[in-house]
């Protein structure tokens, strides 16, 4: 068949854009925004409160404090297990900014590591030789939805005396072995922004067992829980050490961390729909993939190789892209052939690589007259090009793919027939 980017027919005449249309909202979302409108409480955290517990349930852990973006629930979960100046954390290269970026304002260094071809997510194999005396964590982030590997990144944090934050802003749902992700390591930490597969606005959610690690986030960035009375909420004091509660009344991070509760009570109605929600994302996108089945050079980036493991919402999906087993045509040529076919969510995938961001490499947050990745004694494990190979070539090896919320099998068999076409027609693009 004549590829559409070669003059042949379009295999989608019309993108049915219902069927990606997220986050889902109805009246019930509506009247608990303008509820809390009405009432004037928008800073208030009576609701984020109640979210908080609803959340926490869900997850099945004992403590969730809500922030008001996931850079900050992060920011304040990096400092809740002690990384400071001059210490260092391993965190993969393959990520959006905010899983790392913040250790640098805490005068720590980050030390990158590569990621897997498979998962995409933390490469267990390129984490133990990074590993230092002032190593104090490791990020393991579920990127896209995929869940990190984290029995072997626990093993090593516990031989080695490390915290695990577990960046779960791709993965809320997500199961590894039988697990949700987020509660494995010492602290699930998490965006919420409009994009995710958990949407609520602009929010963040840090989750955790560990008594201390929640109450070092809450006099992080939550100087109300800490003791002190505002117009908006009563005196709350939740921290019960008393070193912590020397400083009630000012965050320690002097970050704000407090949400707005329009978010949080669209975020109550949300988780209630929420499990059922993603069970329909996951039987459209299996089903997708289903339909791909056997068609050379895309495969599913899913974690069969588990037991009980799952894609979560399957936030930013991909497909992981094998140029050799399509005469070597390029993702970009790949997509921009499925995309004539009338798909437009397909394009070489991933984020930018961040271990060769300048960023990371000279950025002098202190004004200290050097770079602060270095500026506190660290070691210098900034790294150029051509360390992390598998993050470097993440637009060569994946190509985003729709990501579908309804299982419209007629819809969603179509779209399978552009990729499947274009990938058996491959031959008509060299
Ligand atoms: C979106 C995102 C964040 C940051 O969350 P915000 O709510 O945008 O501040 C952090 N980590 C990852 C992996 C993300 O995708």
């Amino acid at each position: 068949m004549k590829l559409a980017i070669n003059g042949g027919k379009k295999t989608i005449q019309q993108e049915p854009a219902e069927l990606f249309h997220w986050p889902i909202v109805t009246d019930e979302d509506i009247s608990a925004v303008t509820d809390v409108l009405r009432a004037g409480t928008m800073s208030g955290t009576v609701i984020t409160k109640q979210f908080e517990h609803e959340f926490a349930d869900w997850m099945g852990m004992k403590h969730a404090l809500c922030f008001c973006n996931g850079t900050a629930s992060i920011m304040a979960g990096m400092w809740a297990c002690g990384i400071g100046a001059g210490d260092e954390i391993i965190a993969p290269s393959m990520t959006y900014w905010a899983s790392a970026a913040q250790a640098l304002t805490l005068g720590a260094t980050v030390n990158f590591c590569d990621i897997d071809r498979r998962t995409l997510c933390i490469d267990p194999n390129d984490i133990e030789h990074r590993i230092g005396p002032r190593t104090k964590a490791i990020v393991a982030v579920h990127y896209a939805g995929h869940p990190s590997p984290m029995d072997e990144v626990m093993q090593l944090a516990r031989k080695h005396g490390l915290k695990v934050i577990e960046d779960t802003s791709h993965a809320q749902g997500t199961l590894y072995k039988g697990r949700k992700c987020g509660t494995i390591g010492d602290v699930g930490v998490m965006s919420m922004m409009a994009g995710k597969s958990f949407a609520i606005g602009e929010a963040g959610m840090l989750i955790t067992n560990d008594r201390e690690i929640y109450e070092r986030a809450v006099l992080f960035g939550h100087y109300e829980r800490t003791g002190a009375a505002s117009r908006f909420n009563a005196s709350d004091n939740q921290l019960t050490d008393p070193a912590l509660q020397h400083f009630a009344g000012i965050p320690i991070g002097a970050m704000k961390g407090r949400v707005n509760q329009t978010c949080t009570a669209m975020g109550r109605v949300q988780l209630k729909h929420y499990p059922a929600r993603i069970q329909e994302i996951q039987d459209s996108m299996n089903y997708f993939w289903s339909c791909l089945d056997g068609v050379p050079g895309i495969k599913p980036h899913r974690p069969d190789y588990w037991e009980n493991s799952t894609m979560g919402g399957w936030y930013y999906p991909q497909g992981l892209y094998y140029a050799e087993e399509l005469g070597k045509i390029t993702s970009e040529v790949f997509s921009n052939a499925v995309n004539a076919e009338g798909v437009h969510q397909c394009f070489p995938g991933g984020n930018s690589p961040l271990h060769i961001h300048p960023y990371f490499h000279d950025s002098d947050f202190f004004h200290m007259g050097k770079p602060t990745a270095i500026a506190f004694g660290q070691r210098d494990v900034r790294q150029g090009a051509g360390t992390l190979p598998v993050a470097e070539s993440i637009h060569e090896i994946t190509v985003a793919v729709p990501w579908f919320k309804h299982l419209d099998k007629k819809e969603i068999e179509l779209y399978a027939n552009a990729f499947r076409k274009v990938a058996e027609g491959a031959d008509q693009l060299r």
